[in-house]
């Protein structure tokens, strides 16, 4: 492993041609401008594992970049794990409470966060409301990582007053574009190649891995990466494996982890345990926040991926494992419908039998699922990379500020 410090130099080989130098060429007039980024937590989830990799290169850039996180107490974390749920499409109640909750650790957070720099990009929807202690000369936008094609009307309303009031909103996808009277934009989220979770690994390193956590590596692997969550379908993951197992010997790995925002993960957690207890080839890991090497080589590891989610803002997961040459089967919801191209980087499933019968497939056919995989790896490289997405935000940075 090298200790080479990672600069926008070094995605050159990479990103596709021309990437880079198109990064300094949008820079240029923004050198000394700043952008501040604000979301609810520094460790877990695809928010923040996006935001530590971009930081250092919008600093490098010459552009002042701040990212502040946002304090909460466990009825606040509660109310906004049900605003995700309920704009997610669940039904959740919601108790007038929690509103004020929501509004009041906003106003404090708010006033003790300084709010000062050119461009502000809030993240999701723990802290939207800080738009009512917008400086008046910033220009700020709510970044919605989450998949809002259906919410539930009552929570889509109380946000929506503060989002209206925003310079703009970006979300992921078309289709969670919403009824708002300021400019909407689209911005696919992006993996880092040469972070600790994606980079290339030696068979030592992925082997160390597998042998720690007792992994057997005589036998087709299907894994899932995700916090624990219930959109992200844990149980439908375990279903479709045990009709797999009927007829293909192979092990399942869950692994999973918390965030620091996410109070429900642990109800998950146990009940995926319970379902697993008597199946000695499934592996449960509750992983560490840093256990990036260890992702990464359990990706690189497995046969098959899978990210069986029934709603999902994006699921980077999705892009980690076809950048590591794997074919995907997800959930034909959000964002894994841009990054699965059915029958040639993956499959799009609709069931747990629709699942199973993919994976089987997968399993059956392992040339055909290595060019799949192939596929995957360049078509990520083509649209979901770090550098894609940094380009992206340059681009509005400059569209906001001259505007
Ligand atoms: N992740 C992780 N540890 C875990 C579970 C997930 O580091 O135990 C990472 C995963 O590799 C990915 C991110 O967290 O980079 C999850 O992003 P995604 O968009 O898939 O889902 P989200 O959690 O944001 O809904």
């Amino acid at each position: 492993m090298t200790n080479e410090k990672i600069t926008l130099e070094s995605y050159r080989e990479i990103a596709p041609k021309g990437t880079v130098d198109f990064i300094y060429k949008l820079a240029e007039n923004l050198k000394k401008k700043s952008i501040l980024h604000v979301n609810s937590t520094r460790s877990g989830g695809g928010v923040a594992e996006m935001l530590h990799r971009l930081m250092p290169l919008f600093n490098e850039l010459e552009i002042r970049a701040r990212w502040e996180v946002l304090k909460g107490t466990p009825l606040f974390y509660k109310t906004t794990k049900s605003f995700h749920n309920s704009l997610q499409g669940a039904a959740e109640n919601i108790t007038q409470d929690m509103y004020k909750e929501y509004k009041l650790l906003n106003e404090q957070n708010a006033r003790e966060i300084s709010l000062e720099s050119d461009v502000a990009i809030i993240h999701d929807p723990q802290p939207a409301a800080f738009i009512d202690y917008k400086p008046k000369t910033s220009r700020w936008l709510w970044r919605c990582h989450i998949d809002i094609s259906s919410p539930q009307r009552r929570v889509w309303q109380f946000l929506r007053d503060f989002v209206s009031r925003y310079d703009g909103a970006i979300f992921s996808l078309p289709s969670f574009a919403q009824k708002l009277p300021i400019p909407q934009f689209l911005m696919y989220p992006s993996i880092d190649p040469l972070s600790d979770k994606n980079k290339d690994l030696t068979s030592d390193q992925v082997n160390k891995v597998l042998a720690k956590y007792d992994i057997p590596s005589d036998r087709p692997m299907i894994l899932q990466v995700s916090r624990f969550d219930k959109f992200k379908d844990p149980v439908g993951v375990i279903e479709a494996y045990k009709l797999v197992k009927k007829y293909n010997d192979c092990c399942l790995v869950l692994a999973g982890g918390g965030a620091t925002d996410d109070p429900e993960g642990i109800e998950v957690l146990n009940t995926i345990k319970e379902l697993a207890s008597k199946d000695k080839d499934i592996f449960i890991l509750d992983l560490p926040p840093d256990a990036n090497i260890e992702i990464n080589a359990l990706q690189r590891a497995a046969t098959v991926v899978l990210q069986k989610s029934t709603k999902e803002g994006f699921g980077l997961t999705v892009a980690e494992a076809m950048w590591k040459g794997k074919p995907v089967i997800g959930g034909a919801v959000g964002g894994i419908t841009v990054q699965i191209i059915y029958g040639e980087t993956g499959f799009t499933v609709n069931s747990i039998e629709g699942c199973a019968y993919r994976i089987r497939y997968l399993l059956n056919n392992p040339e055909l699922s290595s060019a799949m995989g192939e596929k995957a790896k360049d078509y990520t490289r083509r649209n979901f990379l770090i550098t894609r997405h940094l380009s992206d935000y340059l681009a509005l940075m400059a569209t906001l500020i001259e505007a």
